[in-house]
């Protein structure tokens, strides 16, 4: 036992006296001594968040036989598309449009026409910068998320605020550009009081799809859809079949509605 304890106390001295020596050797010093944690060469990411593309539909309409569609335009920034809204101001076609800040400065021609038809043509916010409503800092579709609550925050008061100061009624319904979020930033948006608008028809593929695909994605919406195209893109194909789609529609005899105008009509979330 005692010649044991001895070894063992010899070779913790051995270890002792070698540490120091070990120590001289440059290279190896970092791996035995560093009291840091290794930090791997690729920190893993922070976990995105989960984004929602929420669907929204009408309730069905009380009426026997009745095929209602409630045609939405958002209006990100940039023109108008007059194929569009020459359609809806010859044929007298309700609509809502999700207008920026950013779009009411640029067009207030446009912005008159709209005000001149109140019984046609419901304004509802689609933020001040067309900055997607998302409280995390990430990339959709190329575009920059608002990345924070404070974020968020600004982009949805910020195009409310801007309707108002156009002397808009108040927005009701918020729709964030790119129409994703992450399940915090809907939470906020609701807390501040906007219903969030999705929709359940994609007409025109955000203004990217070719006439005849943007005509027939429109003029196959039935009964209690939420039809989504751009009016902000003179320049792109889609907006002609979008006039058509509408066209198409009316000829089938469908009721167009605003979302202002079904009262029963909530944002609970579907996904798509
Ligand atoms: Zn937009």
């Amino acid at each position: 036992m005692t010649r044991f304890l001895s070894s063992l106390a010899s070779l913790l001295l051995t270890a002792a006296v070698a540490t120091p020596v070990f120590a001289l050797d440059s290279a190896a010093v970092p791996a035995q001594v560093s009291p840091l944690p290794k930090v791997p060469a690729q920190a893993p990411a922070i976990r995105a968040a989960k984004l929602l593309e929420p669907t929204l539909r009408l309730p069905k309409s009380k009426i026997p036989g009745e095929v209602r569609v409630a045609l939405t335009f958002d209006a990100c920034m940039g023109d108008v598309d007059q194929r569009i809204l020459s359609v809806l101001v010859s044929e007298k076609i309700p609509a809502t449009i999700f207008v920026t800040a950013r779009w009411l400065r640029r067009n207030p021609q446009t912005l008159a026409v709209f005000k001149a038809h109140p019984e046609q043509f419901e304004l509802e916010n689609h933020g001040e910068n067309h900055v997607p409503a998302v409280d995390q800092p990430m990339q959709i579709y190329g575009i920059a998320a608002a990345g924070s609550p404070q974020a968020v925050e600004r982009e949805v008061a910020g195009g409310a605020g801007a309707m108002l100061a156009a002397s808009l009624p108040a927005p009701r319904w918020f729709r964030g550009a790119t129409a994703k979020y992450d399940v915090s930033a809907m939470t906020q948006i609701r807390g501040m009081g906007f219903r969030i608008a999705g929709y359940s028809v994609n007409g025109d593929g955000g203004s990217l799809l070719g006439a005849a695909m943007s005509e027939k994605h429109i003029a196959g919406a039935r009964d209690g859809d939420v039809v989504l195209a751009h009016i902000n893109q003179p320049t792109h194909a889609a907006g002609e079949g979008v006039a058509q789609g509408i066209l198409a529609l009316k000829r089938r005899g469908v009721t167009f509605v605003r979302l202002a105008d079904v009262p029963d009509l909530t944002d609970e979330t579907l996904m798509h």
